[in-house]
């Protein structure tokens, strides 16, 4: 075989590609029932863009990315993720004029250069929410409910929020001076990364995956016993409201989201299935993301996730069953001269149904088998021109005769019984 899909992509076959679709049409009817409306940026943007959105210290933007030049030698970027794309729309546009909050989603690919394992991949696909023009706690309240509905119409009940606060420009300074105090006597014990991270943004330590640095931080100062008045209120109405809608959270003071926009609240929903390790998606507040990217000062809340990952969570899970889509009607034609009239009955009972028939003159037997292997709950023979076509509802024992003209009828009425 002379051409491979490149390293870290992979081909998302009619096998598995209608479990995708039923995640994308599940997000797609939560998204609706909470009022956000579907965007669509481009797959590559300016290089800037995301240097500024997500921040050169991150491992997207300093190891990650895919960028290029163009003819014209302009530097260009295969997005990352969803959130500066979003933001740069939104202020390009001018979306934020006039009163109303501005709820988007969007469900599609992106691209990092990562070492390809399970359930990674080069290019990758992410749903998310933005929601931009409220500081209002109802606003991240409201996508972490999103998000365990969202999993629960997928049928992953029994998810929890984890909570933590990133804080704000007035907060953080404070809590990043004591976290280096603090710390400062073991650095030396820390892993290399981390003692970047120091430096930069100590706060990122958390994130590390090195087992002795997670040791070593056990006992570090909360952020939550650091916020200023603003912030702290902020947290305590994000709680209640997940306390009067039902929403179950912990507080996890260790969480640190791998960005560098957030403030206040955030959160990643978990499952205790799938380990501590695997959240099913995160996200919160980035308050100064906006202004940031050249827009008027704008709060805003997002949630975002891989879809890969959630497709795996839920075979696991089993929660798609063996329930591929099957045909409504399977097509046999029979022993008479028949192939031909199987094309225009086709034809007509596809204006109502998902029919599908044989194409390559097997024998009676193999189209019944290969009906049954479908799952198509009818079947029709067709024994030729002028003859009676018979009607047959699998596994219930029910068989009718029918000519060409009310055939689609007797299926309908069947179904609709
Ligand atoms: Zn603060
Ligand atoms: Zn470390």
């Amino acid at each position: 075989m002379k051409y491979k899909a490149p390293r870290g992509t992979q081909d998302v076959l009619p096998v598995e590609s209608w479990k995708w679709q039923r995640v994308e049409s599940v997000f797609r009817e939560t998204a609706a029932r909470f009022g956000y409306e579907e965007i669509r940026t481009p797959v590559f943007e300016e290089t800037e863009l995301f240097a500024r959105g997500i921040g050169d210290t991150t491992d997207i933007v300093s190891k990650e990315m895919y960028t290029f030049e163009d003819r014209k030698g302009r530097s260009l970027t295969l997005r990352p993720e969803g959130t500066a794309s979003v933001v740069r729309a939104f202020v390009q546009h001018g979306m934020g004029r006039g009163a109303r909050v501005t709820k988007l989603r969007y469900f599609c690919p992106m691209f990092r250069y990562e070492r390809p394992q399970a359930g990674r991949y080069r290019q990758f696909w992410q749903w998310g929410l933005e929601a931009l023009g409220s500081s209002n706690p109802a606003i991240d309240a409201e996508i972490i409910h999103f998000s365990v509905s969202f999993f629960a119409g997928l049928g992953i009940r029994n998810t929890g929020a984890k909570l933590n606060s990133a804080g704000c420009p007035t907060c953080t300074p404070d809590y990043n001076e004591l976290l280096r105090r603090e710390l400062a006597p073991k650095l030396g014990e820390f892993c290399q990364d981390c003692q970047t991270r120091y430096e930069r943004n100590p706060r990122r330590m958390f994130d590390c995956k090195n087992p002795h640095c997670q040791e070593l931080l056990d006992g570090a100062p909360s952020i939550l016993d650091a916020l200023c008045d603003e912030c702290r209120d902020h947290f305590a109405a994000v709680r209640a409201h997940l306390d009067a809608i039902g929403v179950p959270y912990t507080l996890d003071p260790k969480m640190a989201r791998g960005l560098d926009y957030y403030t206040k609240t955030i959160f990643e929903i978990h499952y205790e299935k799938l380990g501590a390790q695997n959240a099913l998606c995160g996200g919160g507040r980035y308050d100064g993301l906006v202004e940031e990217l050249g827009g008027a000062s704008t709060p805003a809340c997002g949630v975002s996730s891989g879809v890969e990952r959630l497709v795996m969570a839920l075979e696991e899970e089993g929660a798609f069953g063996e329930n591929a889509p099957a045909p409504d009607v399977y097509l046999v034609a029979g022993e008479g001269d028949c192939a031909s009239s199987n094309v225009e009955l086709a034809a007509r009972l596809r204006e109502r149904f998902a029919v599908e028939m044989d194409y390559q003159g097997r024998s009676l037997n193999k189209q019944m088998q290969e009906a049954g292997k479908l799952g198509a709950r009818f079947v029709v023979v067709n024994n030729g021109p002028g003859g009676p076509l018979r009607v047959r509802e699998s596994g219930a024992g029910w068989e009718v005769e029918a000519t060409l003209e009310s055939v689609a009828d007797v299926i309908a009425a069947r179904m609709a019984e």
